[in-house]
């Protein structure tokens, strides 16, 4: 097919289809930017709330990195993938302290800063500034494997490199910011992962997933690992409505989030095994209640398994755990399998 052709008809197709989204009507990079980095693994539906409460709350790019980080995290809380929103607030502070507070306008430079990729430096540097570069996510290893019957695992180092290569000869040099956000719209919307509307489509006479009837096989992804189950056990001090939480430093998930006390088993087991042979928990077994629900939550690489344990106490906070009122508790940032426990126990208040 001609280059020029898909670039133009992607395009069109997009001019009447296209949903209105406030980052589309911007060229600020920080939007931009802020846009990307949100929806990221995250549907437009869901992400699009995150973005005006970021917005409002931080206008620029100043604001936001004049932030504390907990304020960031708990504006970010459940969207998940915590370290996009610790690099996003890193991020933010390097633009101020390095460029002045002004994103770079290309696409080498914006790589250089904390937690932007290929995908988000394309995207800034071709929706703000006009560069001609192609941004490749999903829908675009999609609508290319599909149209041009490129066979390649899209998950592989190979792979990447050849739809890297093959967007940049697609995009169009005098509209790179139209074709990258037609190209990526014409995927989330029209030749979608089931249900493709090939019917109606106008590539439907020249697309190769449609002509050799390939539309499930396309594109072709290498088996991810089977996920990693984890099981957590939280011991749940309460002291009438406060209860001990602790902020989590390790390198794992949820960083910089709060917690409880957590004892972590590579298979199920009884909790109150776990308090005998624990010296910080034995002198509360006769104490101890553990709540009958048992919480399940998917990450990308990991299951979590999670049981709550409470422990009414009268013990005063310990080094790194401290206890906090439900309202103090209502303006940390938590994971949602935590706050998930809280409604459930009827100790969430809103923030
Ligand atoms: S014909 Fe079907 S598979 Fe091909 S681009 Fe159009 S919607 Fe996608």
């Amino acid at each position: 097919m001609d280059k020029r052709y898909f670039s133009d008809k992607v395009v069109e197709w997009y001019e009447q289809n296209k949903r209105d989204l406030p980052w589309r009507t911007t060229r600020d990079p920080y939007r931009i930017w802020l846009s990307e980095v949100i929806l990221q693994q995250t549907r437009v539906i869901q992400g699009l709330p995150y973005y005006l409460r970021f917005v409002e709350k931080f206008p620029t790019v100043k604001d936001l990195a004049g932030a504390a980080e907990q304020d960031v995290l708990r504006l970010w809380q459940g969207l998940g993938y915590y370290t996009r929103a610790r690099n996003l607030h890193k991020c933010a502070r390097e633009v101020v302290a390095r460029y002045n507070g002004i994103f770079p306008d290309n696409f080498e430079e914006l790589k250089k800063l904390p937690g932007i990729g290929d995908y988000t430096a394309a995207a800034i540097a071709s929706f703000a500034y006009q560069e001609k570069v192609a941004v490749v996510d999903g829908n675009v290893f999609r609508v290319l494997a599909r149209i041009f019957g490129v066979e390649k695992e899209i998950n592989s180092p190979e792979g990447k490199k050849y739809f890297t290569q093959l967007a940049n000869e697609l995009i169009s040099a005098k509209n790179p910011d139209l074709h990258n956000q037609a190209v990526m719209e014409f995927g989330a919307l029209f030749c979608t992962p089931a249900n493709p509307s090939c019917n109606t489509c106008g590539f439907s006479k020249t697309c190769f997933a449609s002509l050799k009837e390939l539309q499930a096989e396309l594109p072709v992804k290498a088996k991810a690992k089977a996920a990693r189950p984890r099981y957590f056990y939280y011991f749940v001090f309460q002291k009438g409505k406060s209860l001990l939480m602790k902020k989590r430093d390790d390198k794992d998930i949820w960083q910089g989030l709060y917690d409880f006390y957590l004892v972590e088993k590579t298979k199920a087991v009884n909790p109150l095994k776990i308090m005998r042979e624990d010296a910080s928990l034995k002198n509360f077994v006769e104490d101890a209640h553990i709540t009958s629900k048992k919480y399940k939550h998917v990450l990308s690489h990991q299951i979590i398994h999670a049981t709550f344990i409470l422990i009414d106490t009268d013990e005063p906070s310990a080094k790194h755990l401290k206890f906090y009122t439900t309202r103090q508790i209502a303006a940390l940032p938590k994971p949602v399998l935590i706050s998930r426990f809280l409604e459930d126990q009827s100790l969430a208040v809103q923030s």
